[in-house]
Parts: structure tokens; C-alpha cells; sequence
């Protein structure tokens, strides 16, 4: 065919307000055409691209014993609620109702439809194991949907679900997974990481995602040079400080004008800032002030305190809520408070003697001590890694990059199956439920990621 006849012109220069290489460069090249935010078509020449991504999918995922089928995109709001997520999701979850005034929501991932197709379908362990999946449209209503087809709102995934007797079953279908996508990325030219990551909105017990490192991604990984450590920041661990063994000192009042920053403090104070507490207010979602408290060189991660104080949603904690408790904005320690939930990072417990606010404007308090002079609800990890902090296995200063998530894996468990009753008899005819995980990988971002990585100031190298 000739050129002229192709449907999609290329064009001199890209709109004003495209940043990412890959975004400018496929609209230049005529490849996809926005319709609306985070909404685009694919000419022909974007979709020929991206059908041979799915392609390369497709043949990894039948080659681990993936049947592929297709699920619907508008699903009755029941199924949903019957996993309890049509609640759980925020408004990133499109709800409507139909002409019968039935809630309807526009499919964001099929976990909902696999667990009610295998209690249909399933019932003797003979049937197990089960690889299924689809390449199919999904809706996630993204509030900054920007990028090209790297952050959209509609969008195609592959979303395959194993169905497994038990654990053991699952593990070998997970690791079937992690190396059937490490063939995928690498048959597309990805550089990518394999990091461990939240579980986030899935629920479930373990995940991975695989990360193509781009100074243009949302994500930042934590990763150790020796190569024994990568992590999402979200969870990413790192090791700690030794425990600090001295006398507990005399806690005592000191009057500290304009020490309006922590590091301020510490010069004022002639300590080091590991010698600090700070204190982070939050509002949880069951409406509980939660106090974080956290050593003053290290900072708070609030993917961990969620995970720490089981709250869905923190919000900063306003002037008037952190008097309410007994706290100072700029000066609170949890010295007196009342209230609120106490939670405390492992730094904390494990230094002693730490300069503190003395909850009032212009005071902290010298050598408080967790156990003598407050006490915590929780004490757990809740401090951010970040570059340089020590790798949680061999101690080596960690780098971090930015990185665009391409794809991920969960372990699922019997939350679904549970929920559903998606049950098979054993042998001895008892019911067990079926354990589950779910595997996805964007096609259209998995495109444009490799257009990140494979291009100069020219336009576009595809690899062959
Ligand atoms: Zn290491």
C-alpha cells in the first residue's frame, strides 16, 4: 500500500502539551490519536504495533496452559458487590444504572467474573488446575490521565486467573507467570525490574510488578547494586539502625524559639536528626485521628501506615482535629495525647533519649522515651526507603529509579473464591475453596513503554 493512502497523517510537530517521547512520537508518526482524556484511538499503524505486542502475549500465556476466552466490559454492579469492591473501589470505578434502573459498572479488572464463572463451571478437584484469560477493554477512571497510552482510561489488558487446589498450586502457576512475562518483556526490548509490591485494591497474600525503568515513570523502585534487593517504594524495606543501648535521661522541657523545621531543631538542640521524633497526622477513613511518629531523618510511607492501622484512606489531620487531641501543629509528640491511635516506626523504639514537641508553640521536650513516657498502639515499619538508605539484605547503599509499571502478579488466595462460594469437592468429597491469582499486563502501556526506551531525537526505533 502507499503511503498516501495510509489513514493517519504524520505531522511536523506533536500539541504543545505532550511531554513523553513515546506519547509525541506515536502522535507524530500518526500511530494514535486522543479522543477525549486518557481515551484514544490506535490508526492503523498504532494498532499493527500493538497487536503484535498482544501477539507475543498471547503465545507466552498459551504456552503455560492459558485458554483464551472473553468476558464482558459492562458488568451487573452485582458481582461486585458480592466481593464487596463495588463498595471498596473508589470513583476510579465507572457506576451506572441501565434502562431498568439496575446498577451497572464498567468492568476495571475480571476478578469478580472469573470467581463466578469457576462456581459454575467447577466443581471436582479433577478439574484443577485452570489457566484462563482475555485480552480485553478495561475502564479506570484515572484522575490525571496524561501520557499518551502510558496512563489512560481506557485501555487493553491481558488479565489472565489460575484456579489451583491449594497454595501449592498457586505457586507453581505464580512462577509459571513470572517467567512467562520475563519472555514477553524481553521479546519486546524491555529493560525492566522485577519488584516485590503492594497488593493494594486485589487483596490477596504476595504480588510482583515489572518495572521498565523511565525517568518518565510514576512509580520509584528501590534497588540494591549487588541485585539480591528491588522494590516498590510503596513497600520497599531497608536495614535498620542497630537498637541504640543507653540510660534512659530525665525527660525535661526546653524552650526552643524558631526552631520552626526538624532540621532547625536538631541544630538547635546540637543533635543529630536521628535524635528527633516527629510526629505525622492523619485522619483515617473510620474517622480515628491516627499520630504517626517517626525519627526525624527518616520520613513517613503512608502505603505502610494504611497497612499498619488497617485504614482504606488517610487524610491530613486539620489544626483544629490536632488541638482536639491535645497536639500542636510544628510541636506535638505523643506526650499526653489523648484520643488518638499512636503509631510508631521501629526507629523509635530502638533509640532512646529523643528530642520531642512538647504539644505548645516555642517548648519540646528532651529524652523522651517510648514505654516510660507514652505508649503506642502500634509499632511497626512505616518509614519511606529511599536512595542511599542501606539494602535490607546485604547493606549496600540502594539506588532508586523512576519506573512505569508494565506488569504485575498477584496471589489472590481464596479472597474471591470465598466470597463467591467457588468451591470443588477433593477427593474425599469435602469442599474446599478454589485458590485463585491473577496476572495482568497492559497492552497499550507495554507499546508506548517500549517507544520510551526505544527511540532518539529522530522519532521511533522499534525493535525487530
Ligand atoms: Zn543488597
Amino acid at each position: 500500500m502507499r503511503m498516501a493512502h495510509l489513514f493517519g497523517r504524520t505531522l511536523r510537530e506533536a500539541p504543545g502539551d505532550v511531554e513523553l517521547p513515546s506519547h509525541k512520537y506515536m502522535i507524530r508518526a500518526g500511530m494514535i490519536r486522543p479522543l477525549g482524556a486518557g481515551i484514544y484511538s490506535l490508526l492503523p499503524l498504532g494498532w499493527r504495533v500493538v497487536r503484535k505486542v498482544e501477539q507475543v502475549i498471547r503465545e507466552e500465556i498459551d504456552a503455560i496452559g492459558g485458554q483464551e476466552m472473553l468476558m464482558p466490559v459492562v458488568h451487573p454492579a452485582d458481582v461486585w458487590k458480592e466481593s464487596g469492591r463495588y463498595e471498596a473501589v473508589g470513583p476510579e470505578m465507572t457506576r451506572f444504572k441501565d434502562r431498568g434502573d439496575r446498577d451497572m459498572v464498567l468492568a476495571m479488572t475480571h476478578e469478580e467474573v472469573v470467581a463466578d464463572l469457576a462456581r459454575q463451571e467447577i466443581n471436582s478437584y479433577r478439574q484443577l488446575p485452570m489457566l484462563v484469560y482475555h485480552i480485553q477493554t478495561k475502564w479506570r477512571d484515572e484522575p490525571r490521565a496524561r501520557g499518551g497510552l502510558i496512563r489512560v482510561r481506557e485501555f487493553t489488558m491481558k488479565d489472565s486467573y489460575s484456579l489451583d487446589l491449594d497454595e501449592a498450586g498457586l505457586d507453581l502457576q505464580y512462577r509459571n507467570h513470572w517467567y512467562a512475562y520475563e519472555r514477553i518483556f524481553r521479546r519486546c526490548g524491555l529493560d525492566y525490574v522485577i519488584v516485590g509490591a503492594d497488593t493494594g485494591m486485589m487483596g490477596g497474600s504476595a504480588s510482583h510488578e515489572y518495572m521498565a525503568l523511565s525517568e518518565y515513570g510514576e512509580d520509584l523502585v528501590l534497588i540494591c547494586p549487588n541485585g539480591d534487593y528491588a522494590a516498590n517504594q510503596e513497600v520497599a524495606l531497608f536495614k535498620r539502625d542497630a537498637k541504640v543501648n543507653e540510660p534512659l535521661l530525665p525527660m525535661e522541657e526546653v524552650a526552643t524559639p524558631d526552631t520552626t523545621t526538624i532540621q532547625k531543631l536538631a541544630d538547635f538542640m546540637g543533635v543529630p536528626l536521628a535524635r528527633t521524633a516527629k510526629a505525622v497526622f492523619f485522619v483515617g477513613e473510620s474517622g480515628d485521628f491516627i499520630f504517626a511518629v517517626i525519627r526525624g531523618d527518616l520520613d513517613v510511607n503512608e502505603t505502610k501506615l494504611r497497612k499498619a492501622t488497617g485504614e482504606r484512606t488517610l487524610t491530613p489531620a486539620t489544626v483544629e482535629q490536632i488541638h482536639a487531641i491535645g497536639a500542636e501543629a510544628g510541636y506535638g509528640s505523643p506526650v499526653g495525647v489523648r484520643n488518638c491511635r499512636v503509631i510508631v516506626d521501629e526507629s523509635i523504639r530502638d533509640t532512646p533519649n529523643l528530642v520531642a514537641g512538647a504539644n505548645k508553640v516555642g517548648y519540646h521536650l528532651r529524652n523522651t522515651n517510648l514505654g516510660r513516657d507514652y505508649q503506642a498502639d502500634v509499632v511497626a515499619d512505616i518509614a519511606s526507603a529511599v536512595a542511599g538508605l542501606p539494602c535490607p539484605h546485604c547493606g549496600a547503599p540502594m539506588i532508586a529509579e523512576r519506573a512505569i509499571e508494565v506488569g504485575n502478579i498477584f496471589k489472590l488466595g481464596t479472597r474471591y473464591s470465598e466470597s463467591f462460594g467457588a468451591t470443588y469437592l477433593d477427593a474425599n468429597g469435602d469442599s474446599k475453596p478454589i485458590v485463585m491469582g491473577s496476572y495482568g499486563i497492559g497492552s497499550g502501556r507495554v507499546t508506548a513503554t517500549i517507544a520510551e526506551q526505544h527511540h532518539d531525537d529522530k522519532g521511533l526505533i522499534w525493535p525487530a
